[in-house]
């Protein structure tokens, strides 16, 4: 996928960072349409302040997630069994209303010789995550680099995520979770070893 590389970054005096006039105006546009006006007071900070929320919230485009599996160690004492971390919590925007998607990623890898430190997982589906998104491919996104990087037996993916989109707008249905799966290697060809991380991930 050809994501646009944002710009150099450039801060104000107060050192936040700058947003350009036409970015902000953009947002004005958004505002007045939406049917307020973006000239009251409550509002008229409120432009910079979004646009700087965006930047964070796509921070992942700065990001190479591989990057974050490069460091890895040989000294397991042996340990040759499933490396499961449950349960990371990550925000993401989908990228058809780009509205939020809340949610929890359990990612899983069955080592060949060597393993990551448990946090980098977790900063591959944050890396993931601040893109805008659809959750299927968040999910193989997460499994490939994985599968690609460490180079392992498997990789098993499991993300369970609210979309905003739903919830807040449309058929507004709270509380309706989506679940995406991505099995490679083992997990993906063996019945047994797949039953067993989704036990670990308590699935
Ligand atoms: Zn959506």
């Amino acid at each position: 996928m050809n994501y646009i590389a944002p710009d150099s970054r450039l801060f104000d005096e107060a050192g936040k960072l700058y947003v350009p006039e036409d970015v902000q105006e953009a947002v004005r546009k958004i505002i007045r349409w939406a049917g307020d006006n973006p000239e009251r007071e409550g509002l008229q900070d409120t432009p910079a302040r979004f646009a700087r929320a965006w930047r964070e919230y796509c921070e992942g485009y700065e990001d190479d997630p591989g990057v974050h599996l490069s460091r890895t160690f040989e000294e397991v004492g042996g340990y040759d069994d499933i490396v499961v971390l449950k349960d990371i919590p990550f925000r993401s925007h989908c990228e058809h209303h780009m509205a939020p998607i809340i949610g929890k990623a359990s990612v899983a890898y069955l080592p060949k010789d060597r393993v990551v430190g448990i946090s980098k997982l977790a900063r591959v589906v944050q890396g993931y995550a601040s893109r805008l998104q659809v959750q299927e491919r968040m999910t193989a996104e997460v499994a490939d680099c994985i599968w690609t990087h460490l180079k392992p037996r498997g990789v098993a993916v499991v993300i369970e995520a609210t979309h905003g989109c739903m919830t807040g707008r449309g058929v507004k249905t709270p509380d309706v979770a989506m679940v995406t799966r991505r099995f490679l290697g083992v997990f993906e060809d063996d019945r047994a070893s797949r039953k067993d991380v989704l036990e670990l991930m308590g699935r």
